[in-house]
């Protein structure tokens, strides 16, 4: 075979290192040889869909052969009437990180800059970097004026540019749990200018019950550079299907689509999403249960004297005191998948995702056992 030494990438994806995603369960059990292990490990539903999301996807089968709907016609019209928009503010994508890459691709060029917080979701610098465009890394809080590894909005206001276009801001933030509230959030909008497009993602917002916890759709009329996101992956138990959406003002919306795949969100996936946004009751099963697992690792962690960050996701950043690695390690030997985030520059953390009373209960126990060895 003949191979290239050097492939002639462009710098950014010279410099890129890719997405480490949790380890499957079907990869655990084969190389450990292990059964019935439990994965906490990517902000997964641990209910998984409904029923009714199985039925509507099985309905699919007969159009197998056909291309998708390539405008999302049935699904863009339940998301627009659930965000009390109309269609054309909405983004469909093949998860909600390709809405993320979309803005980049569309937004972002070598000569221009993306900011975000230091421990804000992965994705950010790569779609940045895959572009070309500098990544600006705005400090996150230190614990004094708000959450320890919170975004700091004055930081990521100082951070601006002249040639940022692009602001990215996951509230609440993935691994940390941290959030921001209505009256900071909206504050730092007003001062954005108005070439710089913020990206407000909203992955977990299903699961937040804070007060003052802000619904960023509020403020799309206000804000034409404004975007949220929003995905099927997490309380709506969907994450293998790989649909996720944007919601902002038809310009934007716009400029996002001409650079889209033109049938980036398969038919399954658009059944699938339309069958799970009617089934309430379902969702409301699955943020109750999340409640009570997060109320379980606080706990559980308080009992093994652990500190973690208070989070308001289906997740929880644990300090293990030590090089979460090797705690990691361990931990995949008793049959427990969890995410070490020492890639978010937070090395004696683990990311532990919230799952069933019997798996969470599984995972604090193995980290008990880990830790006192
Ligand atoms: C999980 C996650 C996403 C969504 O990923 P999908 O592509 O929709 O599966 C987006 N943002 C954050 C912060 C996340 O944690």
């Amino acid at each position: 075979m003949r191979t290239l030494e050097f492939y002639p990438a462009t710098p950014g994806v010279q410099a890129l290192r890719p997405y480490a995603p949790g380890k499957p369960l079907s990869e655990l059990e084969r190389e450990y040889g292990i059964r019935d292990a439990v994965k906490l490990a990517s902000n997964e539903n641990p209910l998984g869909p409904s029923q009714r999301v199985l039925d509507a996807m099985q309905a699919q089968f007969a159009g197998l052969a056909r291309y998708p709907d390539g405008n999302g016609f049935e699904l863009r019209t339940a998301l627009a009437q659930a965000c009390a928009v109309s269609q054309d503010w909405i983004t469909l994508g093949n998860g909600s990180n390709d809405v993320l890459e979309l803005v980049a691709r569309a937004f972002l060029s070598p000569q221009t800059s993306a900011v975000f917080s230091a421990h804000a979701f992965a994705v950010y610098p790569i779609v940045t970097q895959a572009i070309g465009a500098r990544a600006i890394v705005a400090p996150a809080h230190d614990g004094s004026r708000g959450p320890r590894f919170g975004h700091d909005l004055d930081a990521i206001q100082a951070a601006i540019d002249a040639d940022t276009r692009v602001v990215f801001i996951a509230n609440p933030n993935n691994p940390t749990g941290t959030w921001l509230d209505r009256s900071a959030l909206h504050a730092f909008l007003r001062q954005v200018p108005d070439q710089v497009i913020v990206v407000i993602d909203e992955a977990y917002f299903e699961y937040v019950n804070e007060a003052d916890y802000p619904n960023a759709l509020e403020w799309l009329a206000d804000f034409p550079n404004l975007l949220v996101t929003r995905t099927f992956s997490k309380a709506y138990g969907l994450a293998s299907l790989r649909v996720g959406y944007g919601i902002s003002q038809p310009g934007l919306a716009d400029m996002l689509n001409r650079v889209r795949q033109p049938f980036n969100v398969n038919s399954f996936a658009q059944a699938a999403a339309v069958a799970a946004l009617a089934d309430t009751e379902h969702l409301q099963r699955s943020v109750q249960l999340n409640r009570q697992g997060l109320q379980q690792f606080s706990d559980g962690l308080r009992d093994l004297s652990l500190d973690f960050i208070p989070s308001v996701g289906n997740f929880i950043a644990v300090d293990v005191g030590r090089a979460a690695d090797i705690v990691y390690e361990k931990l995949l030997r008793e049959g427990v998948i969890v995410r070490p985030v020492a890639n978010y520059a937070m090395p004696n953390y683990l990311r532990i995702s919230v799952g069933l009373e019997t798996e969470n209960h599984r995972c604090l126990q193995a980290l008990g056992k880990v830790l006192a060895a």
